[in-house]
């Protein structure tokens, strides 16, 4: 990794967080605009997690803990993998971190340097390339096609592979597309993967449990062939509505744990004492605001679905996973960035371009679904009129 002023130059950035941004102006301002750009749920965390974080407090949890976490935060998220995804995991391969983008870092530092090339997803959550390119690696997009279902190809992905690859980035249920990889692809990959032991593996299941119609995501751990060069990230965020409260947790293999550890005691000592406290109390405790907010998000996804579809020049596949849409705007004559900007500024309504997820995302929007019912059908309605009036 290259330690210079210069390195800085090529992080990139989120763009949701500008978009956010500038439609807060605009609402500053008395617009009224309709959020559909912003990936975190609408829902409130619940309310037994809430109160185990202020009993935590309470209780005088106001200190440092172990760097790796607290050894129940851990043993939960333990419990709750092998819930998920049937595989036994030790607490002392769980790390717990300030949300899951930090794995997403160490992850990628320790594996990237100039010379070497990492693969990840395109179009694809959009700090991968960033902290990549931050490495001074050289980053190799595997793309995410909508003939493919925004899925994986598993023959694509390993022909990308050369002897130069030291690490591949996979994330299914999928930012932006809602894609979702079918098991038979990533055994395929997986079996494929045998043939090349120099390539470690980046998981990203942070919404492993949001997917829908009985696409059941896959988890890398349930492969042992691989678990040796294999880091899943996972975390609170999503799955529970805490973003804010910067919580995730990632699984390592042993010869990297004590390496994640330190850097943990360098960067941030460890996560604030009683959001790790609530993370128990989210794993351990009743599910039924998760399966409420699932629910909703499914109702949504077939209004915000149908509603593309209906505009003109615009088609949108039906999303497996997480809760994001990507039609496809190409018909529509406009390109997408032009397209995410004009509808913020001139009729209220807030989405993502595809190019912010990568090269391939050209030709497509982001569209969440992490807003009301309500106002998912303003927001179609304000885009169909601005794309019939510029017809
Ligand atoms: N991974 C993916 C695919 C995401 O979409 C996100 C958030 O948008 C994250 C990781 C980061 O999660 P956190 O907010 O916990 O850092």
């Amino acid at each position: 990794m290259l330690q210079t002023v210069a390195a800085f130059d090529r992080i990139g950035e989120e763009n949701a967080f500008a978009v956010l941004a500038r439609a807060t102006e605009l609402a500053h301002q008395g617009r009224d605009i309709i959020n559909l750009g912003i990936g975190q749920p609408d829902f409130q965390t619940p309310e037994h997690i809430v109160e185990a974080a202020v009993k935590a407090l309470r209780d005088g949890h106001h200190g440092y803990t172990p760097a790796t976490g607290i050894l129940p935060a851990r043993e939960a998220v333990a419990r709750r993998t092998l819930a998920t995804t049937g595989v036994e995991v030790s607490p002392d391969n769980v790390m717990i971190l300030p949300g899951g983008k930090p794995t997403m870092y160490a992850a990628i530092v320790m594996f990237g340097e100039p010379g070497v090339e990492i693969l990840y997803p395109d179009p694809g959550f959009p700090i991968y390339r960033s902290m990549i390119e931050f490495t001074g690696a050289t980053p190799v997009p595997v793309p995410m096609r909508e003939e493919n279902g925004f899925a994986f190809s598993a023959e694509e992905t390993l022909s990308l592979i050369s002897p130069k690859t030291r690490l591949l980035i996979l994330n299914s249920p999928a930012n932006p597309t809602g894609g979702v990889t079918p098991r038979e692809e990533i055994e395929t990959l997986v079996k494929g993967l045998e043939a090349h032991p120099q390539v470690a593996i980046l998981s990203d299941e942070i919404y492993d449990v949001m997917t829908y119609d009985g696409h059941a995501a896959t988890s890398l751990l349930t492969f042992p062939a691989i678990r040796d060069r294999l880091i899943v990230l996972n975390g609170w965020s999503k799955t529970w509505a805490m973003t804010g409260w910067r919580l995730g947790w990632s699984i390592w293999p042993d010869q990297l744990y004590d390496k994640v550890r330190k850097l943990a005691v360098n960067c941030w000592s460890c996560v604030n004492a009683p959001a790790q406290y609530a993370g128990i109390a989210a794993i351990d405790g009743p599910q039924d605001e998760v399966e409420k907010m699932m629910r909703a998000f499914d109702a949504r996804r077939h209004i915000v679905v149908e509603g593309l579809n209906g505009l003109p020049g615009v088609t949108c596949l039906m999303p497996r996973g997480a809760f994001y849409a990507f039609p496809n705007i190409r018909a529509t004559g406009w390109k997408a960035k032009a397209l995410a900007s004009a509808l913020l500024e001139e009729a209220g309504v807030a989405l993502i371009g595809g190019p912010d997820f990568g090269v391939l995302g050209e030709g497509y929007v982001r569209v969440s679904y992490a807003n009301s019912e309500e106002n998912i059908l303003r927001a179609i309605e304000r885009i169909g009129d601005f794309l019939e009036a510029g017809r």
